[in-house]
């Protein structure tokens, strides 16, 4: 009686996991229409519902950003002190006389894009038209701040070197200067972003010219690195916070996965100390490190940290 019920219960585990199986193969109505509406390509954000209610709606993410914040801010503190002490690693001599400045990233380093993102989602949107979307998401000037990020700017800019010199803040970001139709400015998203920012209660005199959009001049391209030289010829760069790699390294774009832990590994030590990462588990350069197929790369070995053999 006994090995009957066994036999009975295991016929049933595996009808149940059959019609598990065939339920998961059916696309739903929604799959069907987006999948059909993006050919060839999948929705943008596919794959990103847990990233986003992370950012959005976890406390995890909120102590994790405030904290960076706070730690940052002391670990600039101890950079203002040390003339010798530069977190742009191009940066490398005749530096220790210039003011100070802080480098940083503005899109889920400052400004949070979590709406955008989830509207996405909801809305299973395609490649192509993003970036109708994240222009008329710029255009509407009200992403709120990172927790913790507006806090930072503003003590950051009243903290001084031993010289008596203020902070300066530099926000060098790949939001792009693009004509928008029936607006005579060539570079609106300038105008959005510093209203936007402002709203925030981040203003300061020099706003304008701390704020450095792509493609607002010739040689700044996605690569962020002639910008950061910029700064760097006329401050001591002395942090640098963003939420992507490639906020902080040069040449990463194509990389594999091998090639980024090794750029990282380079400058080891100065993750937590001079070089601050906001998490962003919603989208950056790591995703097209891993490929196209998700799939794939769920089931690769996890890489190993190989920061203590590569500094
Ligand atoms: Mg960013």
């Amino acid at each position: 009686m006994k090995r009957t019920a066994q036999i009975m219960l295991r016929r049933l585990v595996a009808v149940i996991a059959v019609l598990g199986l065939a339920g998961c193969a059916t696309p739903r109505p929604q799959d069907q229409a987006a999948a059909s509406r993006c050919a060839p390509d999948h929705p943008f954000a596919e794959g990103g519902e847990r990233a986003t209610l992370w950012v959005r709606g976890s406390a995890e993410y909120r102590s994790s950003t405030e904290g960076i914040y706070r730690a940052a801010l002391r670990s600039l503190q101890s950079g203002l002190a040390d003339a010798g002490w530069s977190a742009e690693p191009t940066q490398t001599r005749g530096f220790s006389a210039l003011p100070p400045a802080v480098v940083m990233d503005i899109d889920e380093t400052v400004l949070d894009n979590s709406a955008p993102q989830a509207r996405m989602l909801l809305e299973e949107s395609c490649p192509g038209e993003f970036d109708a979307l994240w222009d008329a998401w710029v255009a509407a000037r009200a992403a709120p701040a990172v927790p913790g990020a507006a806090a930072f700017i503003r003590a950051a800019r009243e903290l001084k070197d031993p010289s008596g010199r203020q902070v300066r803040v530099f926000l060098i970001t790949n939001r792009e200067c693009k004509e928008r139709a029936g607006v005579a400015s060539n570079c609106p998203q300038q105008d959005d972003t510093l209203s936007n920012l402002r709203a925030l209660g981040l203003d300061a005199p020099t706003l304008d010219a701390d704020l450095m959009l792509k493609s607002e001049r010739p040689d700044w391209s996605s690569e962020k690195l002639s910008r950061r030289q910029q700064v760097a010829r006329e401050y001591r760069i002395v942090l640098n916070v963003g939420d992507d790699l490639t906020d902080f390294i040069a040449d990463l774009r194509g990389r594999s996965l091998a090639e980024r832990e090794k750029a990282r590994c380079r400058h080891d030590v100065w993750w937590g100390v001079r070089w601050f990462l906001i998490p962003n588990p919603m989208y950056g350069s790591w995703q097209r490190a891993l490929g196209p197929d998700p799939g794939a790369a769920l089931v690769q070995p996890l890489t190993p940290s190989t920061c203590g053999k590569a500094v």
